[in-house]
C-alpha cells in the first residue's frame, strides 16, 4: 500500500481538500463573526441606552445637571461603556469619560442624525475627543412628543476586536482540530480504496508474469468487488487457454521433434518461425539463433528460397533436390508448401536427407563399373588370345603353348578376382559364417608363413617371424584370420624388390592382439594411406596387376578386421617401407557384434571413382 502512487494521489488529494476546507471555514466566518459581534454589542449598546434613558430622563426634565453627571458616571461604571448625554442642538450635557468643555457641538455626529430619523442610530468611527475608534449607538430622549436630548453610549473598538479576535482563534482551533481529526480518517479511506486495486494490480502483474495460481479475492461489494470477480474469470479462463496452448505446443514440438524429417516454417517475409531439432542438425546451424533469421541466411542456399518463392507463387507444393556444400556436402530433398489460411501466413519446407541415399547408389553404381572393367580386362585377354590360336596360331608350335599359357593365367586372375569379390560381398552383407574362437597366433603364423615361403624364395625376399614370448591368441575365426596374415604377407613380399625383408611379428598389448607385417619395400605415399583400404584401389596399377595382385586384398583385410571387432591401420613411407598393424581382441568381447552387425562396416570404399586407374 506504502508503494501504491493511487494511495499517496488519494491521502493528498483528500488530505489537501480537508486543509482548504478546515482553512476556508475560519476565513470565511471571520468576517460574520465579526459583524455577528458588532450586532450583540450594537444590541447590548441599546439596552443600556435605553437604560440609562429611563434614569436620566428625570433628571433631564429637571434641568438638574449635577445628577444627570452622576447618572451618567454610574452608569458608565456599571456598564463599563463610554455614556454621555447630548442637548437636542448638539451640545454634550454630561460625559462619563472626558471633560464636557472640551468636548464640542455634536449636532452633526452621524449616530444622532440616523437616531433623529429612526429612532436609534449606530457608526463606527474614531472619536475626536478620545483619539481612538468607538462603536457609537444612540437613541433620542423625548419629552412631550419633542426631542430634547440624545443618550449615546459607545464601546471602545478595540474591545470589540478583541472579542472578535477570541472568537476567531476559537474557529482557528476547531478548523485545525477537525482538520487532524480529518488526516487519519483521510488515511484509512484511502487505503480502503486503494488496497483492493492493489491486490488486483498484484494479481494482474502475476497473470502478466506467467503466474496463474494466485487467487483473487476481494471482500468489496462495489465496483471493484465485481471487478474483481469478472478479473478472476477472465484470469481461469487465460490460463485454461494458456494451458491448452502449452499442452498443443508440447505436442507440436514432441512431434517435430521426433521426426526423422527436417521442418521449417517461414513467415511471408521468408524469417524462420520454427525449425525442428533435425532441420537444425540437416542444414548444421543452431537450434536457438534460427528463430527471425531470414531464410537465405539460415539455409544458404539459393534453390531452397527459390524453392519457397514457388510455393508461395502457387497453391501446389514445390519439390527439389538440393545439395550443400557448407559446411559439410548434403544431399536434401526437399517438398515446400504454402501454410493453409488467409491471408497466407507462410510456407513449410520438408527436409529428407538423402546424402546417404545418394552415397550408396554411387557407391553401387561405381562398384558396378569397377566390377566390370576388372572383369572386361582378363576376359578381353582370353578372348583375344583364344581368337589368336583359332586364326591358326593353333598350329604355331614355337607359340601356341605360350598363348595357352596366357589363357590359363587370365582365367586363373578371373578366378581370384572372382573368388576375392565373393569373399568381399560375403563379409560386407554379414551372410559369412565366421566360427568364432580363441586362434592362436603362433599357429596361424606358421601356416600362412609355410604357404608363402615359396613366394618369398621366387621373389629373393628374406622371410622373418618375430614371435611373442608368451602365447597370444585372437578371439577371430580361424579362416578369417589366416586370410588376413596372407593378404598382407603376400602384398608386404609383393612390393618389396629383391634381397628386402619381411617380418612378421605379434605380441599382446592389454587386451589386443597385435600382428605387424613390416616389409622394406617401396612404400605408400601418405595420401594413399586411407585409400588402399578401398575396393580396387592400386598405387601403381601395372605393378599390382604384374603381381597377380585383384586390387580387393587389403579391402578384405580391413573387412574382416572390423567383423572381428579389431581395426588395421598403416605407417609407410615411400622407399622405406610400409608396417601393416591389425588389432584384435584376445576374448569374446561382443559375441552379438561378431556375429552380424560388425560384418557390415561402412567405409569409403565406393570413392574409388575411376574404373580405368
Ligand atoms: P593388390 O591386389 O593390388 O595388391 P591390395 O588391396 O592388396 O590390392 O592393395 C592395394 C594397393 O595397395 C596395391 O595395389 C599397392 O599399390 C598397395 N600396397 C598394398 N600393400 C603394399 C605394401 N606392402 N607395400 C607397398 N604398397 C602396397
Amino acid at each position: 500500500m506504502w508503494s501504491s502512487r493511487l494511495f499517496w494521489k488519494l491521502v493528498l488529494v483528500y488530505g489537501g481538500f480537508n486543509f482548504v476546507l478546515a482553512a476556508t471555514f475560519p476565513l470565511a466566518l471571520s468576517k460574520w463573526e465579526e459583524s455577528q459581534v458588532i450586532d450583540q454589542v450594537r444590541g447590548g449598546l441599546r439596552d443600556i441606552a435605553l437604560l440609562v434613558r429611563g434614569q436620566v430622563a428625570p433628571a433631564i426634565a429637571a434641568g438638574d445637571s449635577s445628577q444627570l453627571v452622576r447618572l451618567v458616571n454610574d452608569a458608565s461604571q456599571l456598564t463599563d461603556v463610554r455614556v454621555t448625554i447630548i442637548a437636542a442642538d448638539g451640545d454634550v450635557l454630561a460625559e462619563s469619560d472626558t471633560d464636557v468643555e472640551s468636548m464640542r457641538n455634536h449636532r452633526d455626529r452621524e449616530e444622532l442624525a440616523e437616531a433623529r430619523k429612526s429612532g436609534g442610530g449606530d457608526a463606527i468611527r474614531r472619536s475626536s475627543t478620545l483619539g481612538v475608534p468607538f462603536l457609537y449607538y444612540a437613541i433620542p430622549l423625548k419629552i412631550d412628543e419633542g426631542i430634547v436630548a440624545f443618550v449615546r453610549v459607545a464601546e471602545d473598538v478595540k474591545t470589540i476586536e478583541d472579542q472578535a479576535r477570541d472568537r476567531q482563534r476559537s474557529l482557528w482551533w476547531f478548523a485545525v482540530a477537525v482538520a487532524l481529526l480529518a488526516a487519519p480518517l483521510t488515511y484509512v479511506l484511502a487505503g480502503r480504496i486503494t488496497r483492493p486495486l492493489s491486490e488486483l494490480t498484484a494479481n494482474a502483474q502475476a497473470i502478466a508474469d506467467g503466474d496463474y495460481r494466485q487467487p483473487i479475492t476481494s471482500r468489496s461489494r462495489d465496483e471493484v468487488g465485481t471487478l474483481a470477480s469478472a478479473f478472476s474469470k477472465m484470469r481461469d479462463e487465460l490460463a485454461r487457454r494458456v494451458a491448452e496452448l502449452e499442452d498443443h505446443n508440447q505436442r507440436l514440438s514432441t512431434v517435430l521433434s521426433s521426426m526423422v524429417e527436417g521442418v521449417l516454417a517461414v513467415d511471408c517475409d521468408r524469417r524462420v518461425m520454427l525449425a525442428n531439432q533435425t532441420c537444425c542438425e540437416m542444414l548444421e546451424i543452431g537450434e536457438a539463433d534460427v528463430a527471425g533469421r531470414a531464410l537465405l541466411e539460415v539455409t544458404r542456399s539459393v534453390e531452397i528460397d527459390e524453392a519457397v518463392s514457388a510455393a508461395m507463387a502457387s497453391d501446389a507444393p514445390a519439390q527439389r533436390e538440393v545439395t550443400l556444400t557448407s559446411p559439410s556436402q548434403r544431399v536434401l530433398q526437399l517438398l515446400a508448401a504454402q501454410l493453409p489460411a488467409e491471408p497466407r501466413p507462410g510456407a513449410v519446407i520438408v527436409f529428407h536427407d538423402v546424402t546417404e541415399l545418394r552415397r550408396l547408389e554411387n557407391m553401387r553404381r561405381d562398384f558396378a563399373a569397377n566390377v566390370s572393367h576388372e572383369l572386361k580386362t582378363p576376359l578381353t585377354s582370353i578372348k583375344a588370345y583364344a581368337e589368336t590360336l583359332r586364326l591358326g596360331a593353333v598350329n604355331d608350335r614355337e607359340n601356341n603353348l605360350a598363348f595357352v599359357d596366357r589363357i590359363s593365367e587370365q582365367s586363373e586372375h578371373l578366378d581370384l578376382l572372382i573368388t576375392d569379390l565373393l569373399q568381399l560381398a560375403r563379409v560386407e552383407s554379414g551372410q559369412e559364417a565366421f566360427q568364432f574362437a580363441r586362434v592362436d597366433l603362433a599357429v596361424a603364423a606358421e601356416q600362412a608363413l609355410t604357404q608363402c615361403r615359396q613366394l618369398a624364395e621366387q621373389k629373393r625376399i628374406r622371410l622373418h617371424c618375430d614371435p611373442a614370448n608368451e602365447t597370444v591368441v585372437a578371439w577371430a575365426d580361424y579362416e578369417g584370420l589366416f586370410t588376413i596374415i596372407t593378404n598382407l604377407l603376400v602384398n608386404a613380399i609383393n612390393y618389396t624388390p629383391p634381397e628386402g625383408d619381411v617380418t612378421f611379428r605379434w605380441r599382446q598389448v592389454e587386451q589386443t592382439a597385435v600382428i605387424e607385417i613390416q616389409d622394406s619395400g617401396i612404400g605408400i605415399a601418405p595420401e594413399h594411406h586411407e585409400r588402399v583400404f578401398e575396393r580396387f584401389f592400386r598405387v601403381d596399377k601395372a605393378r599390382s596387376r604384374a603381381a597377380g595382385g585383384t586390387g580387393l586384398g587389403l579391402a578384405i583385410v580391413k573387412h574382416l578386421a572390423q567383423a572381428f571387432g579389431g581395426s588395421v591401420e598403416l605407417e609407410s613411407e615411400p622407399g622405406r617401407g610400409s608396417t601393416f598393424r591389425v588389432r584384435l581382441p584376445t576374448d569374446e568381447r561382443d559375441p552379438a557384434k561378431h556375429l552380424t552387425s560388425a560384418a557390415v562396416p561402412r567405409d569409403n570404399d565406393a570413392e574409388n571413382k575411376d574404373p580405368h586407374r
